[in-house]
């Protein structure tokens, strides 16, 4: 299908838009005929029916991406590096409708999406630019050998991707897998399926050969867990949830894959009093509500200084106050729904949570009124002081726009207290004063620490967990690495003449 035939179907909106799986170069129907269907969370309604892969589509789509894999992974980097740039040059020519299947499918802000989008077209030729870059080392461990320590692709890779940036967070798979020269077969979030088929067309179009990138729409266990456990799959990289995540340590044991795990958070912001009040008022607003708070690095739990705590409470409580629920691509508003009526329940049931354990809710949002949303997964954003650290709300990740503030008195407190989580994904600190921001910075456990910010995820950058938060790294060069092996070359010499 046409790139731009696939995104006018699905945001002309009539719903009775039917789409494929992409195996071995074609758009083929589910083995099984089923579908499932993908719905705007806003309205409740259908946007298309979905192909509903299971483990005979997987085996296809794993034939498929072994035969292709020896072809691509001998395919020069200056192939590799135009077909990506070209991909880059399509997602850019197709911004706006892009945008827009990412916006209805996965209820977000529109500029949000346009920001997602952005950030793709630019790691397709970030990783375009690594593609003609890989190189190992050399060495000697006698002066008649030499060792040649080169990188070859790590084979076929299964790429399993959440849905709460749902193009963004498997493209970040797609780009370096393909640059460093593996096949891929992606199995997107049941909830947002539709921006990866956008992607399959693109890299279709930009003249990927057939077996490289296959997609495979569908349910974890059916869909995922073959490809998890499949004997002629290398290596899966998978970002969604901590559970899920360990379910597929497990499962792919058995053929003891390379595996790479981005997983969940509870990331801590800590607030001193020295801060740059107003700055770092938006910038935890933004850490918690970004996205509804659907952020894997949401800063979910706020450590404040005791003397600022009361403000602090109150200017966030009349942030959340501030928002406007609606629609996505309705301009006026700044907060969409969350991404599923199961999503909405379980952050509505933390709010019962909470309360019953001692903690207040000192800010509310409004609730949408318009009619039209009546059957969307809204949740308002909600502020609660009065939250201990042990509290489950303070220890479990929500994903949803609700914040749990905590005092602290010292910066030797705030730093245990911010450690005392399962989780090490991300964590904020903001002071004026570098010395304590450095301090918190090499102690806190987190792979990514910001420092008067939230949520930075340069793609040239690093992403990527301590602890239960998993292991592997993502973006930049070290996201490259994952998709390599080292591989040791020995040569005898002839002996060197005296
Ligand atoms: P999830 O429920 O763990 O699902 C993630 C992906 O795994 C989906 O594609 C899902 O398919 C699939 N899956 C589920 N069960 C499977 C199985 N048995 N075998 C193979 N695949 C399976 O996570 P989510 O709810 O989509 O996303 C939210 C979670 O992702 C949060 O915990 C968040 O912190 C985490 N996350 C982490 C990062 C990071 O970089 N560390 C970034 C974003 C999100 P279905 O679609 O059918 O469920
Ligand atoms: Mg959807």
């Amino acid at each position: 299908m046409k790139t731009s035939e696939l995104i006018e179907a699905i945001i002309g909106r009539s719903g009775d838009v039917r789409t494929q799986l992409y195996i071995d170069g074609t758009w083929v129907d589910a083995v099984s005929g089923k579908t499932f269907d993908a719905e705007d969370p806003a309205t409740g309604r259908r946007l298309a029916s979905v192909a509903q892969a299971d483990a005979a589509d997987a085996d296809k789509a794993v034939a498929a991406a072994r035969r292709a894999f020896h072809d691509w992974s001998v395919t020069s980097g200056r192939v590799r590096e135009r077909i990506l740039r070209d991909a880059a040059t399509l997602v850019r020519e197709h911004r706006e409708g892009i945008a827009q299947v990412e916006a209805l499918d996965a209820g977000k802000l529109l500029a949000g999406a346009q920001a997602d989008i952005d950030e793709v077209a630019f790691q397709l030729d970030y990783f375009a630019g690594w593609a003609t870059k890989i190189s190992g080392e050399t060495m000697s461990a006698d002066p008649n050998s030499m060792s040649l320590l080169v990188r070859e692709p790590v084979g076929v890779a299964a790429l399993i991707s959440p849905w709460n940036f749902p193009l963004l967070l498997a493209n970040q798979k797609v780009a370096p897998a393909l640059a460093a020269g593996c096949t891929v077969i992606l199995k997107p979030a049941e909830q947002t399926p539709l921006s990866a088929l956008v992607l399959a067309a693109i890299l279709q179009e930009a003249g990927l050969s057939s077996g490289v990138f296959n997609l495979l729409t569908g349910f974890g266990p059916e869909a995922g867990g073959p490809l998890v456990a499949h004997p002629d799959v290398d290596k899966v990289s998978f970002t969604g949830s901590t559970e899920v995540g360990k379910h597929i340590v497990r499962e792919s044991a058995g053929t003891l894959k390379r595996l790479s795990m981005e997983l969940g958070g509870k990331s801590p912001g800590i607030v001193f009093a020295d801060a740059d009040f107003d700055a770092m008022i938006d910038g935890t607003a933004k850490g918690i509500f970004w996205n509804q708070g659907q952020v894997c690095a949401a800063t979910s739990r706020l450590f404040v200084e005791s003397s600022i705590h009361d403000d602090v409470v109150e200017a966030l409580s009349a942030r959340a106050a501030s928002f406007t629920l609606g629609h996505g691509l309705d301009p006026s508003t700044t907060m969409g729904p969350v991404v599923s009526e199961e999503q909405r329940a379980r952050v509505a049931h933390y709010v019962t949570v909470a309360t019953d354990e001692g903690a207040k809710v000192a800010g509310r949002g409004t609730m949408p009124s318009d009619s039209e949303l009546k059957s969307g997964s809204f949740h308002e954003p909600i502020i609660l002081s009065g939250v201990r650290n042990e509290m489950r709300v303070a220890q479990e990740e929500i994903f949803g726009p609700l914040l749990s503030i905590i005092k602290f008195d010292t910066a030797d407190q705030a730093i245990e207290l911010a450690n005392d989580t399962k989780y090490g994904l991300a964590a904020s600190v903001w002071t004026q004063d570098i010395n304590k921001a450095f301090k918190v910075a090499r102690s806190v456990r987190a792979g990514s620490m910001w420092i008067n910010d939230a949520l930075q995820a340069p793609s040239e950058g690093m992403f990527g967990g301590f602890k239960e938060s998993g292991f592997g790294r993502e973006l930049g060069k070290l996201g490259l690495d994952e998709s390599l092996e080292y591989k040791h070359i020995f040569v005898r010499l002839p002996e060197t003449p005296a």
